[in-house]
């Protein structure tokens, strides 16, 4: 493989941004041709994104920005109104921080979004990344965002054989040197839009790229092998009892989780922990975590397993009838859906109803 660091500055400028003048995605948080962004949207629409695909946050971004256009707005909602709409997006620390990060820049900024990479860096839920991003977009500052399709599409233009993660710092700081001050914004989602449309990790459609005549992993016919991928991490498996408690009312027993750790603040089943062994039914040792006043705790056949970003989870369900009154939040089957209510809990919900003893 013919490694090289230098590339035909000017061919991918222009060839890239012409291409991207006729072929961008058209994306609710993109400005339309002539307009400026609106840093807001971009804000949004960045952090939403961190760990989501684009077409999981379309929705969601619609439905935000229906409900609060401003980041005043953001900011005077309540934390359980943004979990709600927030529900199903997953790692909800985001929604919490954007929440927090809407109060400051109304109180502190006077609802404007700041144009730095050094300012956007100290406001919470904002990384090196989503700063560079809402930097470059909405205010074509000359900085570049480097997510997987832009590492995907450097390492083939410049056949890099690094692997990955080492492959990413290595590719922020070339690519920082080629991007055009006049269309920072638009170079950055020119290399983002090839990179979904056309530069795809899978069968790269060569043949119409833009960028054809300059590319090495094309010239060399390594395309495809690009980039190597990181060595694969194994997850550790956690496992969980989670208690299903339903009254004579036919209410089920649901409770706030901590303020601080995984799905902090969210609505769920009291469990126990989620720890790396497994716990044994016949013991003792998980009743300090189970709803008092419960005599007999029947378990389900079936086992929910949820993958979380650093760990595999399996949850046994232990079913309960309540026979005394029991201090707590309880919901009737049906309204359990109006709470925000994390994946793994709604899984556990759709097991439950599905399953009995
Ligand atoms: Fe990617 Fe192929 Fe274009 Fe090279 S020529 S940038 S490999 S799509």
């Amino acid at each position: 493989m013919k490694k090289s660091n230098t590339i035909n500055n000017k061919v991918l400028e222009t060839n890239l941004l012409q291409w991207y003048d006729t072929h961008q995605r058209v994306l609710p948080w993109r400005s339309v041709s002539g307009y400026p962004p609106n840093p807001y949207q971009i804000l949004l629409s960045e952090i939403m994104l961190q760990q989501t695909t684009v077409a999981t946050v379309k929705d969601y971004f619609s439905r935000f920005v229906q409900r609060w256009p401003t980041i005043e707005c953001l900011a005077q909602a309540t934390l359980d109104d943004i979990f709600h709409v927030w529900q199903g997006l997953g790692y909800y620390s985001r929604a919490r921080n954007l929440h927090t990060c809407a109060q400051i820049l109304a109180h502190d900024y006077k609802g404007v979004i700041p144009s730095d990479e050094k300012t956007l860096l100290t406001l919470p839920g904002i990384g090196p990344y989503t700063a560079a991003a809402i930097a470059a977009i909405a205010y074509n500052q000359p900085t570049i965002p480097v997510d997987g399709n832009i590492v995907r599409v450097f390492s083939r233009l410049l056949c890099l054989d690094t692997p990955l993660p080492s492959l990413k710092k290595e590719i922020h700081s070339l690519v920082r040197k080629m991007i055009p001050p006049r269309r920072s914004g638009d170079f950055a989602q020119a290399l983002m839009d090839l990179g979904a449309t056309i530069c795809r990790p899978r069968n790269p459609r060569c043949e119409i790229c833009p960028l054809q005549t300059i590319c090495k992993g094309y010239i060399q016919g390594i395309a495809q092998n690009l980039p190597i991928p990181a060595p694969k991490e194994i997850k550790p498996q956690r496992y969980g009892i989670v208690f299903w408690l339903e009254n004579k009312d036919q209410e089920i027993l649901l409770e706030k989780r901590p303020a601080k750790g995984l799905l902090a603040g969210l609505i769920g089943l009291p469990t126990t922990q989620w720890r790396e062994k497994p716990w044994g039914l016949t013991s003792k040792e998980m009743l300090p975590y189970a709803p008092e006043g419960v005599e007999i705790w029947k378990p389900l056949p079936k086992i929910v397993s949820h993958t979380f970003t650093h760990f595999h989870l399996e949850l046994q369900i232990l079913k309960g009838k309540c026979t005394r009154p029991i201090f707590g939040i309880w919901s009737p089957l049906e309204n359990l859906k109006s709470y925000a209510l994390p994946t793994v809990m709604k899984k556990v919900i759709q097991t439950a109803t599905d399953h009995s003893v």
